[in-house]
């Protein structure tokens, strides 16, 4: 399926919105375009965050479109959450492949990604 100019700047207002409301506004988030309805592991849209170099690729698929605009953007804001909880995985992974992960380090990600999320939901409307 051709994605048309339209759907191109859709997708790349969502990312700007919500890229600074969840504080990731160093982060270079790229938008991709998949082949199909799904990603083979069944899903709409897909996150590659690289924290180290603050990169995501977010890749979204045909069936993304066919969603209700409301649904597009919150499927962009769970695939923009991967960014703040992607250390966390990483260090999961490390343990399952026997590398070393300490206790200090589990804990130094636990603090700074409930530290990330504390940020960004004191900075909400709410809080005025
Ligand atoms: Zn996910």
């Amino acid at each position: 399926m051709k994605v048309t100019e339209k759907q191109r700047l859709s997708l790349q207002r969502m990312i700007k919105k919500w890229k600074h409301r969840l504080f990731l506004g160093e982060w270079f988030v790229f938008a991709a375009y998949g082949e199909g309805d799904e990603s083979e592991s069944g899903a709409i849209a897909t996150s590659s965050p690289n924290p180290t170099y603050m990169q995501c690729t977010i890749t979204v698929y045909e069936s993304f479109w066919r969603k209700y605009k409301a649904d597009q953007e919150h499927i962009i804001v769970h695939e923009l959450c991967h960014c703040i909880t992607e250390p966390a995985y990483r260090a999961q992974i490390d343990l399952l492949n026997f590398k070393m992960v300490t206790n200090d380090h589990i804990n130094e990600i636990r603090e700074r990604t409930t530290q990330r999320i504390a940020n960004i939901a004191f900075q909400q409307e709410w809080r005025k």
